[in-house]
């Protein structure tokens, strides 16, 4: 279904922001791009399936609880960049870890099945190595990208990317949509 980004993602932060402050971190929301002329992302849309992107926001954000020391920072932000290949505008949704960070020879395998990083010994967390897996395959069914910046001791940034729909009469763009029986 089409639905308006930035509202979207805020409504995701404040359902599970009592989960996150119980917990004891300290959970933000940025919106990047307010700052933006022209007024343009009121009217931005995306063509999602709400659920699946529901799915992979909480994928990440357990993730990030799982990885970061409850005193830590949790920030989710939106903002909007170009494709550097096609020139598409897309909504990126940020979500940066203030935790252990990745080892960079676990970075590269982190989104492939069962693979498990070596922080997850370290951290002897429950988990199967498949959430970033299942989150990597629900964003190519969106036409958009899923990945990571990390550094060991500071904390990650897992981003995700969904191309907006230039024309709402017109979602079936190529590269958007795929699977046409399961989205919303
Ligand atoms: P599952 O999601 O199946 O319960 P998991 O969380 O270990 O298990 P993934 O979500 O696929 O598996 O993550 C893969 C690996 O990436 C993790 O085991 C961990 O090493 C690393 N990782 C993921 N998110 C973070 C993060 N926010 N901070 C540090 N490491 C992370
Ligand atoms: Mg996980």
């Amino acid at each position: 279904q089409f639905v308006h980004p930035v509202p979207f993602v805020r409504a995701l932060y404040e359902k599970y922001e009592w989960t996150a402050k119980q917990d004891g971190y300290s959970f933000e929301f940025i919106d990047l791009t307010s700052g933006l002329s022209g007024g343009q992302d009121e009217e931005a849309v995306v063509w999602i399936d709400v659920v699946r992107i529901e799915q992979v926001f909480v994928n990440l954000l357990f993730n990030a609880r799982k990885f970061t020391p409850a005193d830590g920072t949790i920030q989710i932000s939106v903002d909007r960049i170009r494709h550097p290949d096609n020139g598409q505008s897309a909504i990126r949704v940020c979500l940066r870890d203030t935790g252990f960070g990745i080892d960079e020879e676990d970075l590269p395998f982190v989104f492939d099945r069962f693979y498990r990083g070596k922080n997850s010994r370290k951290n002897r967390s429950a988990g199967t190595g498949l959430g970033l897996a299942i989150c990597k395959e629900i964003m190519e069914h969106h036409g958009g990208t899923i990945g990571v910046n990390s550094r060991v001791g500071s904390g990650s940034t897992f981003f995700f990317t969904l191309p907006l729909s230039s024309d709402p009469l017109y979602p079936f763009a190529e590269g958007v949509f795929r699977e046409e029986g399961s989205k919303g």
